[in-house]
């Protein structure tokens, strides 16, 4: 009977153990460990079905959307925030020659994106990625200005191509997964960019399920404190 019991207590404690194991086997938000999905431009009509594949892989990503997009498409912006994505600003425009006017229309814009946002979902979200990326566009006095506004700008270090046209599946593919183990070999974070009406949902699937062989950890912009951008890009 007490060899039962202790014997009962010592799996108990091995599962409490291997919990523990899980957790501490966590690795930091920049290492290479961790994977951010990021679909810019969104949401629009094809958003829902890259949230099905999510949702059926189980993974949460980063949506940064454009303000006009969100109005139009406040069902699905409300989809996003319930399966538990995170959502970032991508501005009003997406017109380089508006957006980077001045250090002030780009942070106007993105406070219209943010009110937009905090309008349909309830939800102020300071994460932030400037149409076509920070470089070269966001010099010195823009960077302060987004900052003083309170932003998080993000940028990517694994280009899909998803954009370039035409398209070839198993070559995107490719790329993504070449970008991954350069940043692999470099211990740091991938940070993916797509967009929403661009990527191939079936191939995204085939990346997701491959990452997941190799013990990756989906993360989003929301779980890191340090944003990812050119200016800080989490190591060499
Ligand atoms: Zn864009």
């Amino acid at each position: 009977m007490m060899k039962t019991y202790i014997s009962l207590v010592v799996i108990f404690m091995m599962m409490i153990h291997s919990e523990h194991a899980v957790y501490a086997k966590t690795e930091p938000y920049e290492n290479k460990q961790s994977i951010y999905l990021t679909f810019d431009d969104g949401p629009n009509q094809y958003t829902n079905t890259i949230l099905d594949l999510l949702k059926k892989e189980k993974v949460k990503a980063t949506f940064f959307v454009l303000g006009p997009n969100a109005a139009s498409h406040k069902t699905v912006l409300n989809r996003i925030v319930k399966e538990g994505h995170t959502i970032g600003l991508h501005g009003m425009s997406h017109k380089p020659k508006e957006f980077y006017k001045k250090p002030q229309t780009a942070v106007k814009e993105m406070k219209d994106a943010q009110k937009i946002v905090q309008d349909i979902t309830g939800i102020t979200t300071a994460i932030v990625r400037t149409p076509y990326g920070s470089k070269p566009y966001m010099t010195s006095p823009y960077r302060k200005a987004m900052k003083k506004a309170g932003f998080q700008m993000w940028d990517w270090n694994v280009d899909s191509e998803d954009w370039k046209k035409p398209q070839n599946k198993k070559k995107l593919r490719k790329i993504i997964e070449q970008h991954i183990q350069y940043n692999d070999r470099r211990n740091r974070a991938s940070i993916i960019l797509m967009h929403d009406q661009a990527i191939n949902p079936k191939s995204l699937s085939i990346t997701i399920e491959n990452l997941k062989k190799q013990k990756k950890i989906f993360r989003t912009a929301a779980d890191a404190t340090n944003p990812f951008n050119y200016y800080n890009s989490w190591g060499n």
